[in-house]
C-alpha cells in the first residue's frame, strides 16, 4: 500500500490487487515499533531503511491522516530494554546511526523512565527517541488516502499467476480475470515466493506471531518495554500489546492456549500490575521471513518488469516507509535514496 501511494505520488498509473481486504494481514497484526527490537543485531542494510524510515514517519503519518481523518497514532514513548548483555553492541550501534541512548544502572532509574517496570529489573538501557505506530488504524488511514488520492484497488482477488511473454511480464491473472501491466511488483509479505516459477525466486517463509492485549486505563503505562525478546507496548487508549511469539508452522495463523500462557506470564514478569488485567484479544501474523531480515527491493534479473518489495520479516512496519521509496526509485529510474544492491534478488537475505 505504501509503494502504490509512493507511485501513484509520482504520477503513476497503479492498480492494488488484494487477496483479502486490504490491510489485513502481517501489518494489520504487529506491534508498530518503530525500530528493529535489537538493532544492532542487524545488518547495515537494515539499519539504513530503518534509519531513514524513522525520518519520514512523522510526515507520513500527518499526511495520511490530513488525507484520511484517521489518527496514526504515532507517539514517542521510547523504548526500555532491561539488561545491560549487549551494552557495548549497542553503545556502538547508537554512535555509528546517531541515536540517543542511555544505560540505566539502578532499579530507581528504571522505574523513573517507567514507574510500572518490574522492580526486578535493576539495570537497562533507554532509547528515548523511539516511536510506535498504531498499526490497524494505519492500514485504515492507508486505505482513507487511497481513497482521497483515487488510487484504485481490488479487494477479495488472488492473484493466480503472472502473465509471461519471452522473459517479459505483461500483467496478472487473478480468479476472476486477467490485467495487462507494464510493470508488477510482488509485495506480497509472507506469500511473496508463491509467483516465480524459475529457479529465481525469494526466499521468503511465513513465521507466525502471535500476540495478547489487555485493556487497562489511558497513561496506565508509558514506556515500551523489551524483556528477553519479550515486549509491551502501550496504546494511547490504555490497551497494552504484548508480544510475541515466533513460530515456524507454515501458513498456518491459529492462536493458540500455550502462546497465552507465555505471552502472559513474560508480560506480568515485565510489568507486575498487568496481573490485574484481563485479556481482551489474542491474535496472530505472518512475518514474511528471510535469514538475515534484509528484505528484497528489486528488479528480477531475468524477467523484465517483474519487481519485488517483500521479505521484511520483523521490520516491515520500521522498514516500510524506506522500502517505498526506494522501490519507486529504482521503479523510476531516479537516483536511490539508499544503496539498492544488498536488496538484490541474488544478495544475502
Ligand atoms: C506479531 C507481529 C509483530 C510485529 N511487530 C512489528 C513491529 O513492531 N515493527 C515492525 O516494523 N514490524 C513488525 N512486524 C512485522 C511486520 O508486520 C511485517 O514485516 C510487515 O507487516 C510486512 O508487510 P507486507 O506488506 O510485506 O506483508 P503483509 O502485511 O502480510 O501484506 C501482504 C499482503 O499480500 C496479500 N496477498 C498474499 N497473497 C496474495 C495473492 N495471491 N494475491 C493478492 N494478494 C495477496 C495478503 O493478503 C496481504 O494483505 C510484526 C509482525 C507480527 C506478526
Amino acid at each position: 500500500m505504501l509503494t502504490a501511494r509512493e507511485l501513484h505520488r509520482a504520477g503513476v498509473d497503479v492498480l492494488v490487487i488484494e487477496r483479502g481486504p486490504l490491510g489485513g494481514e502481517s501489518s494489520w497484526a504487529g506491534g508498530g515499533i518503530i525500530s528493529p527490537l535489537y538493532p544492532w543485531r542487524y545488518s547495515p542494510a537494515v539499519n539504513r531503511l530503518a534509519e531513514l524510515s524513522k525520518q519520514m514517519y512523522p510526515g507520513l503519518a500527518q499526511q495520511l491522516q490530513d488525507e484520511s481523518g484517521v489518527d496514526c497514532e504515532l507517539i514517542t514513548s521510547g523504548l526500555l530494554y532491561t539488561g545491560l548483555d549487549e551494552q557495548y553492541q549497542a553503545r556502538s550501534w547508537a554512535k555509528t546511526w546517531s541515536v540517543e541512548l542511555q544505560t540505566v544502572a539502578d532499579t530507581e532509574h528504571m522505574q523513573q523512565i517507567e514507574p510500572q517496570v518490574n522492580s526486578f529489573y535493576d539495570c537497562g538501557l533507554w532509547l528515548p527517541d523511539i516511536m510506535q505506530i498504531r498499526n490497524p488504524n494505519m492500514m485504515k488511514a492507508l486505505k482513507g488516502s487511497f481513497e482521497a488520492h483515487a488510487i484504485p484497488y481490488l479487494e477479495h482477488t488472488p492473484v493466480t499467476e503472472l502473465l509471461t511473454d519471452a522473459g517479459v511480464v505483461r500483467g496478472v491473472k487473478t480468479a476472476y480475470e486477467s490485467h495487462r501491466a507494464d510493470v508488477v511488483i510482488i509485495a506480497s509479505g509472507a506469500w511473496s515466493a508463491g509467483f516465480i516459477k524459475n529457479e529465481k525466486n525469494v526466499d521468503v517463509e511465513p513465521v507466525k506471531g502471535q500476540m495478547i492485549m489487555f485493556k487497562g486505563e489511558p497513561g496506565m503505562i508509558r514506556r515500551m518495554v523489551l524483556s528477553s525478546g519479550h515486549y509491551i507496548i502501550p496504546r494511547k487508549d490504555g490497551r497494552v500489546l504484548a508480544g510475541s511469539t515466533l513460530e515456524l508452522v507454515g501458513f498456518d495463523k491459529a492462536i493458540t492456549n500455550d502462546a497465552t500462557i507465555e505471552l502472559r506470564a513474560m508480560a506480568v514478569q515485565i510489568i507486575p500490575a498487568l496481573a490485574e488485567l484481563d485479556i481482551e484479544r489474542q491474535w496472530a501474523g505472518l512475518r514474511p521471513g528471510t535469514e538475515q531480515g534484509i528484505p528484497y527491493i528489486c528488479q528480477h534479473p531475468d524477467l523484465a518488469g517483474l519487481y519485488i518489495n517483500a521479505g521484511h520479516y520483523r521490520n516491515g512496519v520500521v522498514l516500510g516507509a524506506a522500502s517505498a521509496r526506494l522501490m519507486a526509485e529504482m521503479l523510476l529510474g531516479q537516483k536511490t535514496s539508499v544503496d539498492s544492491a544488498p536488496y538484490a534478488l541474488d544478495a544475502v537475505h
